[in-house]
């Protein structure tokens, strides 16, 4: 991820909530301008911001992109669980060892 110094052509968007590098291509919600990264975040502010303006392509979309993030997500919290009862685990027996 590169991170760019804001310059004037910066503006914020209409809200004042955003402010998007001018030559960047970031997709924009159709309903409400919002700008994101790819298509895939932008399918999931439709699907949770914009549910009752979706098309059936919208909402397949959408609903490909929560599967997706879904499983991402249990994937995440399955490895932090691991994480910590290694941690737990690995403090415990050093402690058993040098205590
Ligand atoms: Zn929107």
């Amino acid at each position: 991820m590169t991170h760019t110094t804001p310059t004037a052509d910066d503006a914020p968007d209409a809200n004042g909530d955003f402010a998007v590098p001018a030559d960047d291509d970031a997709v924009r919600c159709r309903h409400c301008g919002a700008p994101f990264a790819d298509d895939e975040l932008l399918a999931l502010h439709r699907g949770l911001d914009h549910p009752g303006d979706l098309s059936a392509d919208e909402r397949e979309a959408f609903e490909t992109a929560y599967d997706a993030e879904q499983e991402e997500i249990r994937r995440f919290r399955l490895l932090a669980l691991g994480v910590l009862v290694l941690l737990y685990f690995g403090l415990l027996m050093t402690y058993a060892v040098v205590a």
